[in-house]
């Protein structure tokens, strides 16, 4: 079978790899459906974090199981599933108090951009959708396998609730996913930090009531013109960069909260959050928890996160699939086998 594999920076093939197997009686093989290009891949793909050797990558998936282990009870072959960017046991004390994303047991992928993935802990990772699955569903069901998932547990952290104001801090891909869940959520006032016209217009889609497009202290000032002079109820910061987290902080107001998703990068004031009674939460997003709930939104077609992408590419072009979020050509890239 055939898959993407990164070599170095700026370097991801499609190349033929070994066929996934069942390895442990609780893995499950699924043929991948769709798959798609993360941020996070791109870390590594600009060289800011290292590629050692050559890897397979990816870990965004949907896909039909093809075989099981003997000891899985709950997907079977032929089964259409989807599953988060970790794996996680689902037995565990951690996993039975919703963490899955710190299953005891749980792990990562390498390597989910290919025809075939090794899922492993396929009972307490992977969720069932029932069937016919429509086609146009597809996008959106992918995106609950990371984007739509982070985005949400953004707003689970930052503590949002009917009427809270909220900003997002990121137009990218998960920010506008955290756009879509606190309007969900039931935010009043959605403000959305974002410069770029055609993520401005998905956010106005899944619900931002405004767009903040200056930066820095102007952008602050402008937030706080639209949250009585005080900031934001719940900030969800989606950048990571010292720059995004601080401007997270200043956007919160005091006796606030912070849910944070962008991978950290510097240092957060933690005397001034102190003082401020601001609330700081976040990290990667128990997936699996929040999978059946967003699950049940996208087949009633009340949530549409698969908007997010805006390049469909066959698996074979994973390379210009890269290029383009790379390059700020696409939001997300989507590709099939
Ligand atoms: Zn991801
Ligand atoms: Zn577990």
């Amino acid at each position: 079978m055939f898959g993407a594999v990164i070599h170095a920076p700026g370097d991801v093939r499609y190349e033929e790899r070994a066929e996934p197997t069942i390895e442990q009686p609780t893995d499950a093989v699924i043929r991948t459906v769709a798959a798609c290009v993360c941020g996070s891949d791109l870390w590594r793909y600009r060289g800011i974090s290292e590629v050692q050797e050559p890897t397979p990558i990816g870990h965004e998936y949907v896909g039909i199981v093809e075989k099981v282990g003997d000891a899985v009870t709950t997907v079977k072959p032929g089964d259409f599933v989807v599953g988060g960017f970790t794996h996680s046991c689902g037995r565990c004390a951690t996993c039975r108090k919703g963490a899955t994303c710190n299953c005891e047991n749980g792990g990562g992928y390498a390597g989910c951009q290919a025809e075939m993935i090794r899922i492993p802990n396929a009972d307490g990772t992977l969720v069932v959708v029932p069937g016919p699955v429509d086609d146009d569903l597809i996008p959106s069901l992918l995106a609950l396998s990371d984007v739509m998932c982070t985005g949400w547990h953004g707003a689970v952290s930052a503590r949002v609730q009917p009427g809270s104001s909220v900003v997002v801090v990121g137009d990218g891909a998960v920010g506008l996913c955290a756009v879509l869940a606190a309007a969900t959520m039931g935010a009043s006032t959605v403000i959305a930090l974002s410069r770029h016209a055609d993520r401005q217009a998905v956010a106005h889609e899944f619900g931002a009531t405004h767009i903040v497009a200056e930066r820095g202290d102007d952008g602050i000032a402008r937030v706080k013109e639209l949250t009585d002079g005080i900031g934001a109820d719940c900030v969800i910061e989606c950048v990571g960069t010292q720059d995004a987290r601080l401007t997270a902080v200043h956007a919160c107001r005091k006796g606030g909260d912070i849910g944070l998703l962008g991978i950290p990068h510097g240092d957060l004031p933690l005397g001034q959050l102190f003082w401020d009674n601001k609330g700081i939460k976040g990290g990667p997003a128990h997936v699996r928890a929040y999978l059946p709930a967003l699950l049940d939104l996208v087949l009633a077609r009340t949530i549409n996160p698969g908007r997010v992408f805006d390049l469909e590419l066959p698996l074979s072009e994973i390379a210009e699939a890269y290029a383009a979020m790379d390059e700020r050509r696409a939001i997300k890239s989507l590709v099939r086998p």
